[in-house]
């Protein structure tokens, strides 16, 4: 199927490495543009080396200076922007509400759903001049459910919606569509390091994380991550021109998380 996509000028945020990764190779297959950013310089070097024509900027997207400089150099290697992909989220820390460091949920919550923020504010007023503008926003399967020892991924999660749906609202007038992608556990390196962490809180081994995770899935698999980068091909495209401030759930069907 033709998404009618090339030369869509795309920014994607931490995209050197994860799911970002899949997202900018989506994008590039069916010929759009893409500027990323990463905090990982090592990361970037590579993705430099495998995929030479995207442009990117090292950037922290919870620093507003930083993000700023994002927009200037991505601003001039697209000529423009069609499509922002808020993807970079971190898991932030693992344990009950009352041990949280306060640094750590601010951290979490600055990375996770702040930096949506700085880069959405940046991006409506060229957005705007686009013919088919939108607004990919990363949740979490984390941003329906409770999610026990996660509270601040969770709370960031959830924020990502009540965003998602307001830009929705407000942006409409303009023909910006935005729309959030709940990921389930997502298989990759991430999602180890999430159940290890689980694990050692809840004095149990990594696989018991990973069952009971998946236990009350419908599909008993942890999600491709090319899955949600074809998503996302499809949101950026005019084929979802009428398809708007909608939470999109890619997650095996996981009916709560442990
Ligand atoms: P990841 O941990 O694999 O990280 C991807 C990239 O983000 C890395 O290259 C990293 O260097 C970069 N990054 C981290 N902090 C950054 C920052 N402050 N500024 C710029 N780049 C930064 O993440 P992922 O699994 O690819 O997740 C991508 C998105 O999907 C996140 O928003 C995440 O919360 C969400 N998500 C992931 C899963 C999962 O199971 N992996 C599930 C649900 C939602």
């Amino acid at each position: 199927m033709d998404l009618g996509i090339k030369g869509l000028r795309v920014l994607i945020t931490a995209g050197a490495s994860g799911i970002g990764l899949k997202a900018v190779e989506a994008f590039l297959r069916e010929g759009a543009k893409v500027h990323t950013c990463d905090v990982d310089k090592e990361a970037l070097a590579a993705l430099k080396k495998a995929h030479a024509t995207v442009t990117q900027s090292v950037c922290d997207v919870a620093d507003r200076a930083q993000v700023a400089a994002l927009f200037k150099d991505a601003l001039a290697a697209l000529g423009g922007l069609d499509c922002l992909v808020n993807n970079a989220g971190i898991a932030g820390p693992t344990g009950p509400v009352h041990e949280i460091n306060p640094e750590d949920w601010d951290r979490c919550l600055d990375v996770t759903l702040t930096s949506q923020f700085n880069c959405t504010r940046l991006a409506v007023e060229h957005l705007k001049q686009s013919q088919n503008p939108s607004i990919i926003n990363l949740s979490s399967a984390a941003g329906k459910f409770g999610f026990p020892n996660r509270s601040p991924y969770a709370a960031a999660k959830w924020g990502v919606i009540g965003f998602t749906k307001t830009l929705a609202m407000e942006l409409g007038q303009y023909g910006i569509r935005a729309n959030a992608i709940l990921p389930g556990p997502v298989d990759g390196d991430r999602i180890r390091r999430v159940f290890q962490a689980k694990a050692q809180v809840a004095g149990t081994s990594m696989q018991a994380i990973q069952d009971a995770t998946l236990g009350n899935a419908s599909i008993k698999s942890l999600v491709p991550p090319e899955n949600l980068a074809d998503m996302m091909v499809y949101l950026a495209s005019p084929r979802a021109r009428t398809l708007s401030g909608q939470a999109i759930s890619i997650d095996s069907d996981v009916q709560g998380l442990v």
